[in-house]
């Protein structure tokens, strides 16, 4: 099973990709997660993104594609994958089609997309709990503007393809990874 995850800042899309994977023996890949590593061990791909995630802008697409596609891949060989925080935008799911079908591993693509949906003001007090260093007022504000503007539409391009399954984000922790897999008709044990 090959999951794409994707949700505003905040939504749970980095909690639900764990807890799935861990449940579903399948590997959790997350773009956040994969650049806050680069970041910290400050290598040239870290040092060119770490202002940007500062500020709550978007990561160039070729740096994501290098960063994340190599690891989409693999999992999916592995069984397959929860996959949070990439692509992000219209433009990111055509290069990492045209990245996998270049490469002849078209397969690797998600299966079944979750859109985990939750009002703004849910979202900032969320976030606003998490203290992540970019959850300051002003750049939760504007990651909230990227995902209105880049992401919302990558969820309308998804949906044509009839791909999405759309949960409701607000509800316990728990109770959104079994309305997961109950969408995705995964039997639950
Ligand atoms: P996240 O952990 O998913 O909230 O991502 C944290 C930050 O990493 C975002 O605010 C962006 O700066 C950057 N980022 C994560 N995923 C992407 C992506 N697919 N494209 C561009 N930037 C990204």
């Amino acid at each position: 099973m090959k999951v794409l995850l994707v949700g505003p800042p905040g939504a749970g899309k980095g909690t639900q990709g764990e807890l799935l994977a861990n449940r579903l023996l399948l590997r959790h890949v997350a773009a956040g997660d994969l650049l806050r590593a680069e970041v910290a061990a400050g290598t040239p791909l870290g040092v060119q993104a770490a202002g940007l995630m500062d500020r709550g802008e978007l990561v160039p697409d070729q740096l994501m594609l290098d960063l994340v596609m190599p690891a989409v891949v693999s999992a999916a060989d592995a069984g397959g994958y929860l996959l949070d925080g990439f692509p992000r935008t219209v433009g990111q799911a055509h290069a990492a089609r045209a990245w996998l079908r270049g490469r002849e591993v078209d397969h690797a693509g998600p299966d079944a997309v979750v859109v985990l949906e939750v009002p703004e003001d849910v979202l900032v007090e969320r976030i606003l709990a998490r203290g992540r260093p970019d959850d300051t007022e002003e750049v939760v504000r504007r990651r909230l503007r990227v995902y209105a503007q880049e992401t919302e539409p990558l969820v309308e391009f998804y949906r044509q393809e009839q791909l999405v399954h759309t949960i409701d984000g607000t509800m316990p922790v728990a109770e959104v990874s079994d309305a997961i897999l109950a969408e995705l008709d995964v039997p639950r044990g």
